[in-house]
């Protein structure tokens, strides 16, 4: 049982973050939408649970299958769509197929062919993201910025799953500003592609901007931010 102390908290910081993200919003200007994808790494089912029945979360991002599926029981029949945020490897792309709404960290042919070959097996389509490395970190996962357009017309050529845009992980960064011109340049590659009605995505996603990032990320362009310690808190053992 979550303390109402805990609840309390959460709701806290659930609300700051909202309302956080739609100054930037209002600020940045439009009328294109930001949602908020709560990253629930080591955060128990319950407490993502209460985000999603009494504060309004719709999507969490899990990082690990492994912690997806222990999860997944306790979640699915929840409001929430889950996406797998990070890295992914092939062999366990046939045990998330069907359960997870999005894979946001496509970064090769490889591991698309094997989402895309599970989910024509399965009889589904699968959303993805390509993940850009935009600060061309070798630590980090993802295409790099020049090779993003010739990975997109690739990954066009499968039928079971569906490119719905562009995510990021930024390099940390000292200020908003440098964390600007990072997201200002992936909302450049993301515009490129999707900005132009030749795809049939109806609202392609820019997903962008975590705890320390998430407002320069809406000033740049964000669609999507992935939020997780700001919300629940510092995580209290680290996460490969
Ligand atoms: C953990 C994580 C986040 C959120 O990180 P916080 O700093 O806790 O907000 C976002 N995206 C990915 C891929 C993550 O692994």
């Amino acid at each position: 049982m979550l303390t109402e102390e805990r609840k309390s908290v959460i709701r806290d910081n659930y609300l700051r973050v909202t309302e956080n993200i739609e100054n930037a919003r209002i600020k940045r200007g439009g009328d294109a939408p930001v949602r908020l994808l709560a990253a629930t790494k080591t955060v128990p089912a319950e407490e993502i649970l209460f985000a999603a029945n009494e504060l309004g979360l719709r999507f969490a991002g899990e990082n690990r299958t492994a912690e997806l599926l222990s999860k997944y029981d306790e979640l699915k029949d929840s409001p929430l769509a889950l996406h797998l945020i990070g890295s992914l490897q092939t062999r366990k792309v046939k045990d998330i197929v069907g359960k997870v709404s999005m894979v946001e960290s496509v970064d090769s042919l490889k591991l698309a062919a094997e989402l895309d070959k599970r989910s024509a097996a399965a009889g589904l389509v699968t959303d993805i993201l390509c993940e850009v490395n935009i600060g061309r970190e070798e630590s980090k996962g993802g295409v790099m910025p020049e090779e993003v357009p010739e990975f997109l017309d690739r990954l066009s050529e499968f039928g079971n799953i569906r490119t719905c845009g562009i995510m990021t992980m930024a390099p940390i960064c000292a200020s908003d500003t440098e964390y600007f011109k990072f997201f200002t340049e992936t909302y450049q590659i993301f515009i490129d592609f999707f900005g132009k009605k030749m795809h049939n995505i109806i609202e392609p996603v820019l997903s962008m901007g975590m705890s320390d990032s998430y407002v320069p990320a809406v000033l740049a362009g964000a669609t999507q931010v992935r939020v997780g310690s700001s919300i629940f808190g510092e995580r209290t053992y680290p996460v490969k």
